[in-house]
């Protein structure tokens, strides 16, 4: 499948924000997998901009384990632009992308290697079979969510595929190669074609702290789903439109009839409902508009999505385990 050896044939790449509570756990769980599966491999932790002990303990943890390569992000950017800079920054041949709070059971990743490598397929999709461990409001938020998208994007989309995922450098490659700005992963890797298989899993329990996917995050994934895979919203404005016009219209000619019939038309309650309707209307599409002019200004200003301040692949030997002379990129 991939075209040339990479001297890693395994990466996994693990987004964290905020999940020194859960960082033991994961790694206590996560080694033996990668022990056991007999490859080579890599697992790249990249720290997005943790305001708490993550990245301090992880530097601890590494002094145990070699194969763990810690990146750091200079701030916050968010799940998937974190997702970007490990998928960047990964060696492997094949690279999985798995959560830190072991939501996603990390053994399940060996049957994705199992199944890339006999089926001969890029990539392999963690299915949720069961989500009960979930909140009812994530649960109804996300089921929402794919119904939309899958309508938007094409039925390929799973609705129970998450970011738990295996692709292979081929597809990595790809990805990488995107002049998108905020791509939303889940819905670009099945948008790709590449050929896949599935791979079920129970989604389980957060291991320990809170979810680091507050409702504004969900909105602004919403949102950078939708803009990036339809322009269907900006022709709501045009219906609305049409449709207010045809009301408009509709009361001009009863407003005439009852001015040459001599009864007075009753004035304030229908006017301002007509201006506050109308203002709503309006400042709907603009809004509409804005989100998608937003995304041109930000793809004309070409910021780099994320910057790196510390990879531990990229540290000398003699330097000391706190980041003093952080490699930027
Ligand atoms: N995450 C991140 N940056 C963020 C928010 C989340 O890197 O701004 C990571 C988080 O540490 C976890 C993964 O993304 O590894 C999924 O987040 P979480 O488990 O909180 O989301 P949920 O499972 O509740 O949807
Ligand atoms: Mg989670």
């Amino acid at each position: 499948m991939p075209q040339h050896t990479s001297p890693v044939t395994l990466s996994v790449v693990t987004p964290m924000y905020n999940e020194r509570e859960a960082v033991d756990h994961f790694v206590a769980r996560l080694r033996p997998v990668l022990d056991g599966l007999g490859v080579t491999y890599e697992v790249v932790a990249v720290d997005d901009g943790s305001r708490d002990a993550t990245v301090a303990r992880l530097m601890q943890l590494r002094e145990e384990w070699a194969q763990l390569r810690v990146i750091s992000l200079r701030r916050n950017v968010g799940h998937q632009t974190a997702l970007r800079a490990g998928l960047h920054s990964a060696r492997g041949e094949y690279v999985v992308s798995i959560d830190a709070d072991l939501q996603d059971p990390p053994e399940v990743i060996g049957e994705m290697l199992g199944a890339a490598r006999e089926q001969d397929v890029h990539v392999v999709y963690g299915v949720r079979s069961d989500r009960s461990t979930d909140t009812v409001f994530k649960r109804s938020t996300a089921g929402v969510y794919y119904r939309v998208m899958r309508r938007l994007v094409g039925p390929w989309v799973n609705d129970q595929a998450g970011d738990f995922r295996l692709m292979s450098r081929t597809v990595v490659d790809v990805l990488n190669n995107l002049p998108e700005q905020n791509p939303v992963y889940r819905l670009v890797v099945p948008s790709l074609g590449f050929s896949s298989a599935e791979v079920a899993y129970v989604r389980a329990e957060r291991v320990a702290g809170e979810t680091k996917y507050p409702l504004s995050k969900m909105i602004k994934l919403t949102l950078d789903s939708v803009t990036s895979f339809s322009a269907a919203p900006l022709k709501i404005a045009t219906w609305l439109g049409v449709f207010a016009f045809v009301l408009c219209v509709g009361l001009i000619i009863a407003g005439l009839i009852a001015w040459g019939s001599g009864t007075v038309v009753p004035g304030w309650t229908s006017l301002y409902i007509a201006v506050l309707l109308l203002g709503g209307v309006q400042l709907i599409c603009l809004g509409l508009l804005g989100e998608y002019i937003g995304r041109i200004y930000a793809a004309t200003q070409n910021r780099p999505p994320f910057l790196i301040a510390l990879d531990t692949d990229t540290r000398k030997d003699n330097e000391p385990a706190e980041f003093a002379s952080p490699s930027v990129r």
